[in-house]
């Protein structure tokens, strides 16, 4: 890996126009492990005009081809499995195994997914009959779909090649040219995607890759005037800064943002399933999941004895090395975010929560990781559900439980955020589950389960949690513009 990371633009490795770098940090260790351009308008202008020369040749490569060199990108991702997840795991503090697991072969579906829906596309025709002056008027319309541009993909530090391919996979697939900004705090796997990207022969500037700050390179990508798509994952607040700075030039933006997701437990659940599903979805990625279930609200006759196995399984997650195939609970992204989840602890506790495990950086799991960000898993309980750490996202390994006594109470409490992106349902009456999941103001909602994505199905958020949807269809749509053609018959 060189010592100082670069950009791809127009097919070439280069550093930032200004040479500036930023250090990279391995949240485990502290230490300093690459450098990256910080780049910032200049370079995100190349960028622009490397993909703007390369989209009318891409846009116009029938979908066969673009499908067999998108595809060729997702085995080289599949033969370089192990070097990308350690590659993920030193830059985010992941668990090694869990990037290996899900992170880079996601990364590798992606591709595909997109690479053969573009195979399998249609356009919509309505053969129409319309009242005209002097009689019927017999039409055919037809609605084609062409790909609009350069789409400005942007995406955050928790899954990092995982949700940026998700935006790179359906843009360059439908024959937009892109570039993808990641986040300047885990830039390494995208640097690694930039050169197997070349390696399969896509050609120069259809991809293209710039890192750096969101304030610099990602808001002059926001607002360069010849970027008409802007896909973006990350915090509510950046996306709201997004889509006014993305108001001035129309762009048409999708936005997947934050959320405070609750997870609701009734009595009648498979109790076995709920607790260990529930340590998964409060813990997986060291919480650090927008779709982490974070507020637990649990039926009052089962509160006691459901959060008295959610401690234990809390506390028998195996925290270490995020490098050792046997941890399952890493580092946070960095000390500045340890901080702030730790802030959001101490708030709990100053409003009368009650700790049951964890509330503390967690004692280093080695040597090697004397000044890493460890954070113990933590449950808290007694906290009132209109509270700051109830309603804020602390996207930590900080879950709070909450307990109820009827289906309206649960549902009051689930729906009383600014957030809407997912829930979860426990519960093996089915009429209760259709009831309460009609209700739920999320935009997605499981029932019996977590993070069980099929990438056919709309992925986004309601309210604060986003605007517009991705995956199957939304995406090939949303990366594309449909043009109506109505032809008088
Ligand atoms: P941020 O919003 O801080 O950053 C996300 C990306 O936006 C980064 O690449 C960042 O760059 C960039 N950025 C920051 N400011 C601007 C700006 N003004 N203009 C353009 N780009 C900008 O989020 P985090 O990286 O902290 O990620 C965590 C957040 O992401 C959480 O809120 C989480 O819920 C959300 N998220 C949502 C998901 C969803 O699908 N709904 C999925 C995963 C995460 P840089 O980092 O370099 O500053």
């Amino acid at each position: 890996m060189p010592d100082t990371l670069t950009n791809l633009i127009d097919g070439e490795q280069v550093p930032a126009q200004s040479a500036a770098t930023l250090d990279s940090i391995e949240p485990a260790t502290g230490l300093v492990h690459t450098r990256v351009p910080d780049s910032d308008d200049a370079d995100i202008d190349a960028a622009v005009a490397a993909a703007r020369a390369a989209f009318p040749a891409w846009s116009d490569t029938p979908p066969a081809e673009r499908s067999r060199l998108i595809l060729r990108l997702a085995d080289l991702i599949e033969r370089d499995l192990d070097r990308l997840a350690r590659a993920e795991s030193i830059d985010s503090g992941k668990p090694i195994s869990l990037a290996r697991a899900v992170d880079i072969p996601r990364a590798a579906a992606n591709f595909r997914f997109f690479a053969t829906a573009i195979l399998h596309t249609d356009s919509a025709a309505h053969q129409s009959n319309l009242p005209g002056p002097g009689g019927a008027i017999r039409a055919l319309n037809v609605t084609l779909r062409k790909p609009r541009g350069v789409a400005g993909l942007i995406s955050p530090w928790n899954l990092p090649l995982y949700l940026l391919t998700w935006k790179i996979a359906p843009a360059i697939a439908t024959g937009n040219t892109a570039i993808a900004k990641p986040s300047e705090v885990t830039p390494l796997t995208a640097f690694m995607l930039g050169e197997l990207a070349v390696e399969a022969g896509l050609p120069p500037g259809v991809l293209n890759i710039v890192h750096g700050r969101g304030p610099t390179a990602g808001a002059a990508l926001v607002s360069h005037p010849d970027v008409p798509t802007i896909s973006f994952t990350g915090g509510t607040e950046t996306g709201r800064a997004i889509a006014h700075a993305g108001a001035d030039t129309f762009k048409r933006i999708s936005l997947e943002l934050g959320g405070k997701n609750p997870n609701l437990v009734f009595a009648d659940a498979e109790l076995d399933d709920a607790v260990a599903t529930s340590v998964r979805a409060a813990f997986t990625n060291q919480g650090q999941i927008c779709l982490c279930g974070s507020r637990i609200l649990v039926e009052r006759s089962i509160h006691d004895e459901f959060v008295d196995r959610l401690v234990a399984g809390a506390m028998a997650r195996r925290l270490g090395d995020p490098l050792d195939e046997s941890t399952e609970h890493g580092a946070l992204v960095s000390e500045d975010h340890l901080a702030k989840v730790d802030s959001y602890v101490q708030l709990a506790r100053e409003l009368g929560g009650e700790i049951r495990c964890g509330g503390k950086r967690a004692a280093p799991p080695n040597n090697r990781c004397k000044d890493g960000a460890f954070y113990e898993p933590t449950v808290i309980t007694g906290l009132d559900p209109a509270c700051r750490p109830q309603q804020e996202e602390i996207f930590g390994p900080v879950v709070i439980v909450t307990p109820f006594d009827t289906d309206d109470e649960a549902l009051a409490i689930a729906n009383a955020t600014p957030y809407g992106l997912a829930s979860m349902v426990w519960t093996s009456n089915l009429k209760r589950a259709h009831h309460v999941t009609e209700r739920l103001d999320t935009a997605i909602v499981w029932v019996n389960c977590w993070m069980l994505r099929d990438l056919r199905t709309p992925f986004g958020g309601m309210k604060h949690s986003g605007l517009g949807r991705e995956g199957g269809k939304d995406a090939l749509n949303f990366f594309t513009e449909p043009k109506n053609v109505c032809i008088r018959l």
